[in-house]
């Protein structure tokens, strides 16, 4: 019988989480169909509810469900309690094991697809939102020499450090800051903040890109964003946005569930839209 599986937001039509799912069954020979659900605001439970009730196997969590699936869990994996957020779901029962594969999913384009070692290097994280929370451990994991977290409210920065300081399981420095007090350069600059899907630029100054660092937008689909242009301008040539990511969490997904994990170069190929 075929297993269902679907991606459940608000809005829901952007999503591209059918097209990846369904390209990953292809290439493993696995019988699963993977539908979208728009999941009513308010009504997030009735609607998951109801797709348990008609046999669905799991789901993946988009805007603005994240936190709504949090706390329907009722088995919270560390990745998703770290980010207070779950992004997919695994329905065995009465159990609801939920994850969050966005950090994963970012440390694996990093490390595996755009060839950038971790270890060692100063690590940028613009922004303080869900996308931070959820990729600080796995990046941490990672042992970068320090980890420096800048964001226009500077208590979400500050607080999502000590979190990261009492979580994480080495001694990386982790610090919070605003804008005006980035020093030094660093080796990865990642762009986790919503300013690129709006066309926005954080206000960050190109001393802080290293000579032959990385910059990363995790927007993905708008090529070449404000973040990116600056950081061409600081002289920067290896530039890459979070179309990996969307594909690494994807296949992360689709491991947990099915046993199996996609190769993503397909997909992120089909995907990708050009930097420039
Ligand atoms: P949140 O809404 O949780 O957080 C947004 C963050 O962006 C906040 O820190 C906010 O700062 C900051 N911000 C927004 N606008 C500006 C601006 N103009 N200048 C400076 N900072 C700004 O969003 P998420 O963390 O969920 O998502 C962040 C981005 O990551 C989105 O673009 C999303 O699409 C992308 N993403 C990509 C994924 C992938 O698979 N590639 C997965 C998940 C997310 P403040 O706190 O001061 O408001």
């Amino acid at each position: 019988m075929t297993d269902r599986y679907a991606v459940i937001g608000n809005p829901i039509e952007q999503s591209k989480s059918p097209l990846i799912h369904t390209a990953f069954a292809q290439v493993t020979g696995q019988d699963i169909e993977y539908t979208k659900v728009l999941g009513p605001v308010g009504g997030f439970a009735q609607a998951v509810d109801a797709f348990r009730s008609a046999g669905g196997r799991g789901m993946n969590v988009t805007a603005p469900f994240k936190l709504d699936a949090f706390a329907y869990a009722t088995d919270l994996a560390p990745s998703a309690q770290m980010a207070g957020a779950v992004n997919a779901m695994k329905f065995e029962g009465d159990k609801v094991y939920a994850e969050n594969f966005d950090g994963i999913g970012l440390v694996r384009d990093l490390v595996h697809n755009l060839g950038c070692a971790v270890q060692g290097r100063r690590v940028l994280i613009l922004g303080a939102g869900g996308a931070t929370r959820g990729a600080l451990l796995p990046l941490l994991a990672q042992g970068p020499s320090e980890v420096v977290i800048v964001n226009r409210t500077v208590s979400k920065a500050q607080d999502l450090s000590a979190l990261a300081r009492q979580h994480q399981g080495s001694t990386v420095p982790v610090s919070g800051v605003g804008y005006g007090e980035v020093t030094g350069a660093f080796d990865v600059v990642l762009n986790a903040t919503s300013a690129s899907l709006t066309a926005e630029l954080p206000p960050l100054t190109l001393s802080a890109f290293a000579s032959g660092c990385l910059a990363y937008d995790l927007t993905y689909g708008k090529g070449l964003t404000p973040f990116l242009k600056l950081a061409s301008q600081a002289g920067t040539t290896r530039l890459a946005d979070g179309v990996g990511m969307l594909a690494e969490q994807a296949a992360e997904a689709f491991a947990w569930w099915r046993g199996v994990r996609p190769d993503t170069s397909a997909v992120i190929a089909k995907l990708t839209v050009p930097l420039v």
